[in-house]
């Protein structure tokens, strides 16, 4: 899909890139619409801050194509593509007035004094720094800091905003307000955002799209919402968090339920829809944390077991506020996490070192997409039939 020059559509088709012998990007894909906030997302090394770089010019793909509202950028120097960048660091000029660091880039294109100060005035009240527009930048807090280079960056009136970890500076604090800060700009600007980022809840806190990335290629790329409720495979369950994977060799399949047995006796269901695994195929599924409930097992007792469940030992406790972490360590040596709610857990409290099953309903499995499922003979020539 290609849309008229002009817009902040961001396309890389096919892109490949090798540093000597190390390739950073995969043969990847992704179209970013315009106006949309994008997170990439993944660990060090995924390759996050090599697209950035090769959506603002700094580095060229080795194969593939980057395109901008339609048009191809690669080659074309920075200025001539519609994007901006901003970086961790803040890297403004500390000798400046807050005024000229935001004015700068307007100075470096000729623009007469009156003019780029006025844009740059507009530009400190849409962050709300309009009465520091004399101090120097070490006048300032670091969240003021950030919110002048957001300013500085948006000067050029880019259609697309790149931002490399914008917040890793900041702390706790400072980092939950600018991402709302963040969001509100982009907004009210309605210009796109490409936000990379190592931290799952900044993604998902503030991206309308998120990119999940490992060794060079897209996991999956999906509204923030999917992400979290609907991974695609236990890699992205596990790096969002909030989930627990669980797998095991199919036993049987009725009524678009699989049983399905794990380590040490478990026993889940997955909903499988009108998918017919064989008997003996390995499949995963994920649940939510806040899905499960956890019961202490009494010294002595045995568990109730049953499908849905699992039994193992409290490792970790960690009071949310709203909910109780609790970091189960199974039987199989596996970690299982439960977020309890804490009027539930505060009822009959848990303690570190307990014996606990933690149950859910088979409903709030979700089937992950890992591995190939083998499908019955007969299931298999009616997904061949109807073109699935
Ligand atoms: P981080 O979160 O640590 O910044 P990232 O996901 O942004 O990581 P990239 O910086 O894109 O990862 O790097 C991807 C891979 O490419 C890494 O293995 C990195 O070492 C390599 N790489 C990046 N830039 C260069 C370069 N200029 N020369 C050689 N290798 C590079």
């Amino acid at each position: 899909m290609t849309q008229a020059t002009g817009s902040g559509q961001v396309e890389v088709a096919s892109v490949t890139k090798r540093f000597g012998e190390s390739v950073a990007v995969k043969e990847l894909s992704l179209t970013i619409p315009h106006g949309a906030y994008c997170c990439l997302l993944g660990p060090s090394g995924c390759g996050k801050t090599t697209i950035l770089r090769m959506i603002a010019g700094h580095e060229n793909p080795t194969t593939g194509d980057v395109r901008i509202g339609g048009r191809s950028v690669v080659g074309l120097p920075q200025v001539e593509r519609g994007t901006a960048m901003m970086f961790q660091s803040y890297a403004l000029f500390p000798h400046r007035s807050v005024l000229d660091n935001v004015a700068f880039a307007l100075k470096v294109r000729g623009v007469g004094l009156p003019a780029r100060h006025n844009t740059a005035r507009e530009l400190l009240a849409k962050v709300q720094l309009e009465k520091f527009a004399n101090r120097l930048p070490s006048e300032l807090s670091g969240g003021q800091q950030q919110r002048v280079a957001l300013a500085r960056a948006l000067i050029t009136n880019p259609k697309v905003l790149l931002l490399d970890e914008p917040l890793s500076a900041l702390d706790e604090y400072l980092r939950l307000r600018m991402r709302g800060e963040l969001r509100r700009v982009q907004k009210e600007l309605g210009i796109t955002f490409v936000h990379v980022t190592h931290t799952q809840l900044e993604a998902i806190a503030v991206a309308d799209m998120v990119v999940v990335m490992a060794q060079g290629r897209i996991e999956q790329a999906a509204s923030a919402r999917d992400i979290f409720v609907a991974p695609r495979n236990a890699y992205v369950a596990r790096f969002v968090g909030g989930q627990n994977v669980l797998s095991g060799t199919v036993e049987s399949t009725m009524n678009g339920t699989a049983a399905v047995a794990g380590d040490k006796g478990a026993r889940f269901a997955f909903p499988v829809g009108d998918i017919r695994p064989t008997r003996g195929s390995k499949l995963y599924g994920s649940i939510r944390r806040d899905r499960i409930g956890v019961e202490k097992v009494p010294p002595g007792a045995k568990p109730a077991g049953g499908l849905n469940s699992t039994v193992g030992e409290v490792h970790t406790l960690e009071n949310q506020g709203s909910y109780v972490k609790v970091t189960i360590d199974l039987d199989n040596g596996e970690e299982f996490v439960a977020h309890v709610p804490d009027d539930a857990f505060f009822r009959s409290p848990l303690d570190i070192g307990d014996k606990v099953e933690a149950r859910w309903s088979a409903s709030d499995v979700m089937l992950l997409d890992d591995g190939p499922i083998a499908l019955e003979p007969a299931a298999a020539e009616a997904r061949v039939a109807s073109g699935d």
